[in-house]
């Protein structure tokens, strides 16, 4: 029987077991952060020898430049040969820039409200309105971009195989006030949604009413795989060059859950259009990369053979984490009128679904139990979950030990979270 089927009674007697175990896992007090996806310790110390490298004397890239000093502002070739591996570009259009690949999108986003893309016949700052699409749920940070600059987010709904492309398709063809999209292709924050060949095809061949339409394609997880199987997708910038839209795609990476968040390297590709217009807006605010981290990186990661070695030691440490998450929630969670949750095969977040309006309450009581979670909402634009049901669970950064116990206190926080609205309500919604 699942909850929905009880009579009060029945309710009343499941609910107060629910409460007496949720109790106990209180008492235990413990104090776990879960709120965003962070490598653990023991995958930083698999970069370790970056803290050595590149080390006294060793100054020189491949094509014998001085990475002391200025020049080479496209970054070094090595550099952007090993990147192209995650942009999927040829050397020539990847751009090795900076540590974080969200700056990169922030400056492209910035640079075009201030300038216009190449494609723009205005500053997008100076249209009336503009909007971007949205596949929910997604990465809270590309929405909190988005809203720093008031640009309209527009939710679009997230399918197993990528965004909802019928109500895409519509919407760009109709409206030119619509200027970009973010897309995370691959193992998607928060959902692991990998998105098929169709899908990318029609990214890439639609009809938009705006000439200087973006795809914002964040691949940060472009070599994240949970299983043995390196899953790879459609190569947009392939397939907007073919669809006569080559300057469509703009596509980001970086090594941060590689080698060291904040530390790593972050790369760009797009057209040799779309290259050469930000290279010369990016010119204005800085002379040259930071090269030596260019170099740092790599000694520790030669080539792509080295970058797969080094992510298939992370999935040996994390996955065996997705596992006690799941393990723990079939355990709690075996009514599915209760939870649904996602089996991601790469990237760093579990999402799950409860009933309408539980999942804020299930955070705020994992919270009261020593657990902090990501808050609910989050993962839509102005944090504003319409149907209240969206948890991210994010299981890297804890140990073996403490990820156990984080996911049952998480599984009884749901628990309880339902229980009490089915009381309330005695009849749940979905
Ligand atoms: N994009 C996505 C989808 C992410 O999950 C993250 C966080 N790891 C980032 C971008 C941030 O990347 P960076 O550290 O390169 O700025």
């Amino acid at each position: 029987t699942t909850l929905q089927q009880l009579n009060n009674f029945e309710l009343d007697k499941v609910h107060r077991k629910i409460n007496e175990e949720y109790n106990k896992f209180k008492a235990m007090g413990i104090q776990f952060n879960m709120a965003r996806g962070k490598p653990a310790p023991e995958q930083l110390a698999l970069a370790e020898q970056l803290l050595n490298l590149p080390g006294s004397g060793n100054y020189m890239a491949s094509d014998g430049a001085d990475c002391r000093n200025y020049g080479g502002e496209r970054g070094l070739p090595e550099a952007r040969e090993l990147m192209s591996a995650l942009v999927g570009a040829p050397p020539e259009n990847t751009l090795v820039e900076g540590n974080s690949s969200l700056a990169l999108m922030h400056d492209y986003l910035v640079f075009s409200l201030l300038r216009g893309n190449s494609d723009s016949l205005l500053p997008w700052s100076q249209e009336e309105k503009i909007r971007f699409l949205c596949p929910v749920p997604g990465y809270d940070y590309h929405f909190n971009m988005t809203e720093e600059y008031g640009i309209e987010m527009c939710p679009v709904s997230l399918d197993a195989d990528g965004p909802d492309m019928d109500q895409v398709e519509e919407l760009v063809a109709e409206d030119s006030s619509i200027k970009g999209m973010w897309c995370v292709p691959k193992y998607s924050n928060p959902t692991g949604t990998i998105y098929s060949d169709s899908v990318i095809k029609r990214l890439a061949s639609m009809t938009t009413a705006a000439p200087d339409f973006r795809l914002f394609w964040d691949n940060a997880y472009a070599v994240h795989h949970l299983t043995e199987k390196r899953i790879t997708i459609a190569n947009i910038l392939d397939a907007c060059e073919s669809a006569g839209h080559p300057n469509r795609a703009l596509v980001f990476a970086s090594t941060s859950k590689v080698t060291f968040p904040g530390g790593g390297i972050a790369a760009f590709a797009s057209s040799t259009d779309n290259l050469q217009w930000f290279l010369e807006k990016i010119g204005k605010r800085s002379i040259v990369p930071d090269r030596i981290n260019q170099l740092r990186h790599m000694a520790l990661l030669p080539d792509e053979q080295a970058l797969h070695a080094l992510m298939d030691a992370h999935r040996q440490i994390i996955d065996p984490k997705f596992e006690a998450v799941h393990a723990a929630f079939d355990r709690w969670l075996t009514d599915p009128t209760v939870a649904n949750w996602t089996r991601p095969k790469g990237g760093y977040f579990i999402s799950l679904h409860t009933p309408k309006g539980c999942a804020r309450r299930a955070v705020e009581l994992a919270e009261k139990a020593g657990v902090t979670m990501t808050p609910a909402g989050a993962a839509f634009p102005y944090g504003n979950d319409p149907e209240d049901s969206h948890l991210r669970i994010a299981p890297t950064f804890l140990s073996m030990e403490e990820i156990e116990q984080a996911a049952e206190g998480i599984a009884l926080s749901i628990r309880l979270a339902v229980s009490e609205k089915a009381r309330t309500k005695n009849n749940l919604c979905y």
